[in-house]
């Protein structure tokens, strides 16, 4: 259902209230956190099994699909694909009322929401629009994020799966990995070597891939919290048809670009769990007996303010993409910032766990902090590493160099990959 542009943000939050009274369950009055009582699993990465996943997905794909079709999924989007074609203030008043109500968590559709339906927004087919844009916001369809390959990631314009051209279609053939949730995702948005004759970031093309084509082979990665988020994904001569292009042939490197710009501000303004996680982590050191301690006092303190302030650098970011300005580097801050952070809390945890966080005595919110540990490091990499994020500040705002190492001129093929040069 498509609503007109003249609802006031307090009709609009008042219909959702209807919606959500009718289709949700309100949450109970928030108890106070008991050290001890309930889960402690504070893990970064959610690890199921298969069926659990599947069930996960099931819940997840029913409730944006009812949000959808009453006009309270895709709120900010053009009213020809299906969006609501409202503003970011009625959005924000819908997810403020939103949050009074249990519903199933969406996280399976960040990346393919997040990040690829606006790159296919901005860059694909009239055609692959119409076909992709209402199904991947009604969650009948999942997408994923094909950009990362073994010798390209930080460095993401050395690609090196290659897209053929075809009579009216594509093959293409190689390797991606890290591809978060492919396991599930249907379709996927994939950067390919289209034209090894030109500079790296010239040669490149962006397609929308169906992840059940024939010759698409998934494979799930294990990492080190002993989940399996990630897989590799192989290419054998998959087919592509040639309005499923994203933007211009050869001009790929801008369709990753939205792609990327989008990643980062989702990461950036990532709901940390500030509230739930602070109020944990200072029973923890109240049951600990340590909050008169001067140095956990400190530590506790110094992350508080920076979580803050980091929350403020992502909010300008955010709304200034919101208001269709290219963000600049707070975007990289932001990023930064948030990943900090998540380090000063894992230090201050280490600080007063200490050998209890790495061997489970059995002893309740103990060992379970190893969970979010052994995944935070996943952060400082995912959506461009901090020393990646820091070459951006470097050079946009103390005006530093451009980093060294970078062949952006030679043809890609006669670049050593891995081994570039000035
Ligand atoms: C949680 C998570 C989810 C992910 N999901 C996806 C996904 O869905 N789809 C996808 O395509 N990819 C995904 N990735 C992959 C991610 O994009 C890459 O890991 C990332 O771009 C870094 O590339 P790399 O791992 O090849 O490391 P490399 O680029 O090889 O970097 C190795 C090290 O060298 C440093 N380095 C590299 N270049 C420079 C430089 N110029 N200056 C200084 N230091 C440098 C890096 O900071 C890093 O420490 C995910 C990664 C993580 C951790």
């Amino acid at each position: 259902m498509a609503m007109t542009e003249q609802i006031s943000v307090e009709e609009y939050a008042a219909k959702a209230r209807v919606f959500l009274d009718a289709n949700a369950e309100k949450k109970e009055a928030r108890k106070k956190f008991v050290w001890g009582e309930g889960s402690d699993n504070v893990s970064m990465f959610e690890e199921r099994s298969k069926e659990a996943e599947e069930e996960m997905l099931r819940r997840a794909k029913a409730w944006q699909a009812l949000r959808f079709d009453n006009g309270f999924a895709w709120i900010t989007g053009p009213t020809e694909y299906g969006g609501a074609g409202l503003t970011v203030a009625h959005e924000r008043a819908y997810n403020q009322v939103e949050r009074e109500y249990k519903t199933a968590p969406l996280g399976a559709f960040q990346i393919g929401l997040g990040m690829v339906a606006p790159t296919i927004l901005a860059h694909a087919s009239q055609n692959a629009r119409d076909l992709y844009l209402r199904k991947m916001w009604r969650a009948d369809i999942v997408g994923c994020q094909l950009f990362s390959e073994p010798g390209a990631g930080s460095d993401l314009a050395s690609v090196q799966a290659k897209a053929e051209k075809d009579g009216d279609e594509w093959v293409i053939t190689g390797q991606k990995v890290w591809t978060s949730g492919a396991q599930f995702s249907d379709i996927g948005e994939i950067i390919c070597r289209t034209d090894p004759g030109l500079p790296k970031h010239k040669g490149l093309t962006g397609f929308i891939v169906n992840m059940r084509a024939p010759g698409v082979e998934i494979r799930p990665l294990r990492q080190m919290t002993g989940g399996a988020s990630f897989n590799e994904v192989f290419f054998n001569e998959v087919r592509v048809p040639d309005d499923h292009r994203l933007g211009d042939v050869n001009n790929g490197w801008n369709v990753a670009l939205t792609t990327l710009m989008n990643e980062r501000a989702s990461i950036g303004s990532a709901d940390s769990g500030e509230n739930t996680m602070y109020t944990r982590l200072l029973e923890m050191i109240r049951h600990y007996e340590l909050d008169t301690d001067p140095i956990v006092r400190e530590m506790l303190a110094d992350l508080y303010i920076n979580t803050k302030v980091a929350g403020y650098t992502s909010q300008r970011a955010t709304d200034k993409m919101r208001a269709g300005q290219m963000p600049g580097p707070e975007m990289s801050i932001g990023k930064m910032a948030l990943v900090n952070n998540q380090k000063k809390m894992n230090d201050l945890v280490a600080h007063v766990l200490g050998a209890k966080l790495v061997v489970d005595t059995g002893e309740w919110g103990t060992y379970a902090w190893s969970q979010l540990l052994l995944g935070a490091p996943g952060m400082r990499i995912a959506g461009g590493s901090d020393e990646v994020m820091r070459n951006i500040v470097g050079e946009r705002v103390l005006g530093l160099p451009k980093d060294v190492g970078i062949d952006s001129k030679s043809a890609f093929r006669d670049i050593k990959v891995g081994t570039q040069k000035d």
